[in-house]
């Protein structure tokens, strides 16, 4: 090397960049709407501004670097005990933090693709290798063929349930049945970012299943249905061992003071939540259905948007919505992720859409 410049690692330096959500390019005449990072679209809830502004004059102190009280609420919401609650700055730095704890070089991480994109980012920053196992035709995880990839190196396996871009599940039966068929070494990984847009009766029992297993951590996150994104707050359940490793490699202070009491006002107002969310479930149906009446064949979504596999005519369509005002995640050769928000949004996604089929 004898370029005179700073030696970075190369494998640092050849990571793709994360593709965040566009915002929508303005056209001239229309109102735009942002639909492409599965942010809530709702106002936050009064409650939740009074809470960040009654924090604000304590912004010249440091946060609680343990977040005592937001654990506890955390604790008494879902009946988990305070030691196995960790925080990071939003879910997708736990991704990151477990990662670290359990995998370096030569080592394996496995996880369906397509899936949450920070995955293959956090695996490369561990130096570890990534394992992508393609999803299963009706774009769910293939959970046999994730099973069939572990090797001995495996140290990290990730279940994203509903997929971040897809909208799938996995039962609760075939992850419970996935859990128990792993070696206890390994650790498996909920993610469980949309798991409030699921109904109940759909949902796995994480909680039991972490409690059963010392090898699962269950990620949650205040960034969708609790409608903090910008504030950075997701939460992990797993037993003391992991929750500790989980906490060691948090970045210091990470989870501020106004995301804190944010986080602890969005949980006493859960129920006003919950009706909000009603309200997604609602209008992602109309989507859905408005979508399969003009020709289009989208799977079912369990998250608060709606997966198109478009293949080649991905572009074509990605720009047409461009042009209406509507910012949505493109994944090129593959397919848009459109959240579903305001009907206004909506309505224009299925406007947009009829011309296409
Ligand atoms: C949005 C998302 C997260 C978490 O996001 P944070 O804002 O970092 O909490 C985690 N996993 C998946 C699959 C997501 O889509």
């Amino acid at each position: 090397m004898a370029d005179n410049i700073p030696r970075l690692r190369a494998d640092i330096e050849s990571i793709a960049d994360y593709k965040a959500g566009a915002r929508p390019k303005p056209v001239h005449g229309v109102t735009t709407f942002k639909v492409s990072s599965n942010e809530s679209h709702h106002d936050p809830l009064p409650s939740v501004t009074a809470a960040i502004t009654q924090a604000l004059p304590e912004i010249n102190r440091y946060p609680d670097p343990s977040s005592a009280d937001l654990v506890a609420a955390i604790s008494q919401q879902f009946s988990v005990p305070a030691e196995h609650i960790s925080l990071g700055t939003g879910s997708v730095a736990l991704c990151g933090q477990i990662i670290q704890s359990a995998a370096g070089p030569g080592d394996e991480v496995i996880y369906a693709w397509r899936s949450f994109e920070a995955y293959p980012i956090w695996t490369q920053i561990a130096g570890a290798t990534s394992v992508q196992v393609p999803l299963a035709a009706d774009e769910s995880h293939d959970l046999d063929a994730m099973k069939a990839a572990i090797t001995n190196r495996t140290r990290v396996i990730f279940i994203c349930s509903p997929n971040n871009p897809t909208g799938q599940i996995s039962s609760a039966q075939d992850i419970a049945k996935f859990i128990k068929s792993v070696s206890p070494e390994i650790l498996i990984v909920l993610d469980e970012a949309y798991i409030e847009y699921l109904p109940d009766e759909l949902r796995s029992d994480s909680v039991g299943l972490y409690r059963e297993h010392p090898n699962v951590v269950v990620l949650r996150t205040f960034s969708k249905a609790y409608g903090l994104a910008g504030l950075r707050v997701g939460y992990a359940f797993a037993q003391e061992r992991i929750s500790a490793a989980l906490r060691k490699t948090a970045l210091p202070f990470g989870v501020s003071t106004l995301a804190q009491v944010a986080s602890i006002a969005a949980l006493k107002a859960e129920a006003e939540l919950m009706e909000r969310v009603k309200f997604v479930q609602q209008e992602r149906a109309r989507v859905l259905a408005a979508l399969r009446a003009q020709g289009w064949t989208p799977e079912e979504s369990y998250a608060n948007f709606v997966w198109l596999r478009l293949n080649e005519k991905t572009a074509h369509v990605y720009e047409s919505l461009e042009q209406a005002g509507l910012s949505v995640r493109p994944f090129p050769n593959e397919g848009l992720r459109i959240t579903v928000a305001e009907p206004e949004a909506n309505d224009r996604v299925i406007d947009v859409l009829s011309g296409l089929v």
